[in-house]
């Protein structure tokens, strides 16, 4: 599933050659299938993004934002959606049409939105709305200070593995991330936040860090099908150490990684080495 640093990674490549240029033509595929998400009036708000510019791209969260001008379009790449520039004609060789869930065509060049699980979802917002809607997002992981971090932490009685997935406390982490966060911080994942002690939220607030700028730096991670908007995969898996790799020998004391349920979801840990 995109995070952090994947959807990061999408943002700066549309940025670089989406910003100023009108919309003039969607394209809308498996419109049954969507009904759900893209509702009744979905397609008439469609049609009111037409000849708008894009103004500007944004992240928030694991939200991806295009701002139009009055107008924005937001999408969530579930867990394997993806937004890719091509060119419009000739189709494009990077996916399987069959995926394929809509076309913003723009002169010279088109956005595709394509999703094999079709978990992901697009929907449209007045811009003056926008705050508004996502209000119930936490700070971004990238952006939140220490301090806001630590008094956020040690206001709640969660397991660190749930506190740094709920996006409503703060937003950008996934399953991966906060798997290579924890290990990399030597941290149990089933630990309380209340009681870690100052020198190790230091450790898990600056891992965080490194471990998300390192990432965006490597264009993401590509695990199943994440590509970013060139169409091209990641780098970042290289770096898991321990994502993705129940069973295999710890790459600090060589135990077999153990993977738990935590916080519903899949967790690889060491429990050696994470206290
Ligand atoms: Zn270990």
């Amino acid at each position: 599933m995109p995070e952090l640093p994947e959807v990061e990674t999408i943002k700066r490549d549309l940025e670089k050659r989406l910003i100023g240029k009108k919309l003039l033509r969607i394209e809308i595929f498996q419109e049954t299938f969507y009904k759900k998400y893209f509702k009744d009036d979905f397609l008439l708000k469609l049609k009111t993004l037409l000849s708008q510019k894009i103004k500007e791209i944004r992240r928030k969260g694991k939200y991806l934002l295009l701002l139009l001008e009055n107008k924005v379009l937001v999408f969530h790449l579930g867990v394997t959606g993806a937004l890719i520039l091509g060119n419009p004609k000739g189709g494009n060789p990077l996916f399987n049409k069959k995926h394929l869930i809509l076309t913003l065509e723009f002169d010279e060049l088109s956005l595709f939105f394509i999703d094999i699980r079709k978990f992901g979802k697009v929907w449209i917002l007045e811009k003056e709305k926008l705050e508004d809607h996502f209000f119930f997002l936490g700070k971004d992981a990238l952006e939140i200070s220490f301090k806001e971090f630590k008094d956020l932490l040690l206001s709640k009685n969660r397991l660190i593995k749930s506190f740094l997935l709920d996006q409503r406390i703060i937003s950008g982490l996934g399953n991966i991330y906060t798997d290579e966060i924890l290990f990399r911080s030597r941290i149990n994942p089933l630990r309380k936040t209340k009681n870690l002690s100052e020198e190790e939220i230091k450790r898990i607030y600056q891992n965080m860090q490194e471990v998300l700028v390192k990432a965006i730096e490597l264009r993401g991670s590509s695990v199943k099908n994440y590509i970013n908007g060139k169409g091209e995969r990641g780098a970042f898996q290289e770096e898991h150490l321990v994502y993705g790799k129940r069973g295999s020998p710890c790459p600090i004391c060589g135990n077999p990684l153990q993977y738990k349920k935590i916080a519903q979801r899949g967790t690889t840990f060491c429990s050696r080495c994470q206290r």
